[in-house]
């Protein structure tokens, strides 16, 4: 049989897209439609197995509950966090009896309706078979009616991305020609994006941007499948949200590393503040910030994140002015919460918001420094002993005391170094390390 040419390449298409498919994890749904309970009172448990996935390294799990007039289960100051109403969770593996109760709460970053609820995404051991939802109301304003309950697992297997395939990590400065470059970062396709680099929203809309808005995601703050966490927020926001795409422009792990969030290049509009995303630009800390700071290679990342955007647009970053899709007037550097009405969310979590003034005049620092991440001024507060410590510079030591000693510095991916010191400071003393071989 003779097969043409457009049947061979036809064939070939089919071949790599079942591939594909082969590879794409799937957001698995198990679907309960209840007996309607409506009332002032309501008291549903449910439970059901995980869907088994032997190469995943976590399993993400939302939960969505839908009815009527749920909106009285985000009352205020519960977006994001516990209200009256209890919507919980706990798991077991098949090995072990259930685990204690964790708070579900509505998604900090989901919109509030009636007729739909999407909590918080957590991350579950790998190892978890069984997932059971409570929702106690206690006191709501009014009548709820639930009518049905929709659990959400997902779990990518390790994706790894390499960081020498310019397919897979691209260097910021290669945009180049700006005051402070754009860091080195992941791009869609290398966190393993389903859509690669082309966007998912069609089309995807752009904003200019004026004010820099900073979150936490409210997930894990460590974990080995950073790129993994990444994919399990896209499908998170598409696939729970309903929207088209990830909702942040950049996200950012707790080794600094920096990802490529919704597809479509810069100045696309994300989704990520309560609907008043025109005129910003979304970056989310990946953690939660509520009682701990990001890690010193997370903020240098944000840092330097924020310098390139600031100097590209022209945005002073210590400063603020009137933002329209808000009506207040916001910090250029602000957090989500600073944007909406008062308690709808704790993002970016109460330590990291906190410490944005400090973020934003690390940012002016750092680019009237010339955006120069070649030099490191750090206090000692604690003996530092000699070991690895990570920083973001690489070189010579030139210490400005009696120090001496040797630094063996590692260069790792564009921002951040490693250097095996052989010497010991005393508290309170200060070093400067010069370093070269950075840009
Ligand atoms: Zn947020």
């Amino acid at each position: 049989m003779k097969v043409s040419r457009f049947t061979q390449v036809a064939l070939v298409l089919l071949f790599m897209a079942s591939l594909a498919n082969a590879q794409r994890p799937q957001n698995q749904v198990i679907d309960f439609a209840i007996a309607p309970q409506q009332g002032a009172s309501i008291n549903l448990n449910q439970q059901c197995q995980v869907p088994p996935n032997s190469e995943a390294e976590f399993v993400a799990f939302f939960l969505v509950v839908e009815g009527n007039d749920l909106d009285q289960l985000h009352s205020p100051g519960s977006h994001g966090t516990v209200g009256p109403t209890a919507i919980q969770y706990r798991s077991k593996s098949s090995q072990s009896s259930w685990g204690r109760w964790f708070d579900l709460p509505p998604g900090s970053h989901s919109e509030v309706s009636p007729f739909k609820l999407v909590s918080e995404l957590v991350f579950l051991d790998r190892k978890t078979s069984a997932v059971e939802c409570r929702i106690q109301t206690s006191n709501p304003p009014g009548n709820i009616n639930v009518n049905r309950l929709l659990f959400n697992f997902f779990s990518p297997k390790a994706v790894v991305p390499n960081l020498n395939n310019p397919n897979h990590f691209e260097s910021g400065g290669a945009r180049g020609g700006l005051n402070c470059p754009l860091p080195p970062y992941v791009t869609r396709t290398g966190w393993g994006c389903p859509d690669g680099q082309s966007p998912s929203c069609n089309p995807p809309a752009y904003t200019t941007v004026s004010h820099l808005i900073v979150h936490h995601s409210a997930g894990a703050n460590s974990s080995s499948n950073w790129a993994g966490i990444v994919l399990s927020y896209w499908n998170y926001h598409t696939n729970g949200n309903g929207w088209c795409d990830i909702g942040y422009n950049w996200l950012i792990d707790a080794n600094g590393l920096l990802y490529e969030g919704r597809g479509g290049g810069d100045n696309v509009r994300g989704a990520h503040m309560c609907a008043h995303n025109t005129y910003t630009m979304g970056l989310c800390v990946m953690g939660t910030y509520m009682t701990v700071l990001p890690t010193n290679p997370a903020l240098d990342m944000l840092t330097q994140l924020l310098a390139w955007k600031s100097t590209k647009e022209g945005i002073n970053p210590v400063a603020s002015s009137w933002h329209s899709p808000s009506a207040v007037t916001l910090p250029h550097i602000a957090g989500h919460r600073d944007g909406c009405s008062p308690g709808y969310t704790s993002c970016p979590g109460n330590l990291l918001h906190a410490h944005l003034p400090t973020v934003r005049t690390d940012v002016e620092a750092f680019i009237n420094g010339g955006c120069s991440s070649c030099a490191l001024n750090t206090t000692v507060t604690s003996n530092f002993n000699s070991g690895v410590h990570t920083y973001k510079a690489s070189g010579t030591l030139d210490a400005n005391n009696d120090i001496s000693g040797t630094a063996d510095v590692t260069y790792q991916g564009g921002t951040l170094v490693k250097m095996n010191m052989g010497f010991k400071v005393l508290p309170g003393a200060t070093f400067k390390a010069n370093l070269s071989g950075c840009n």
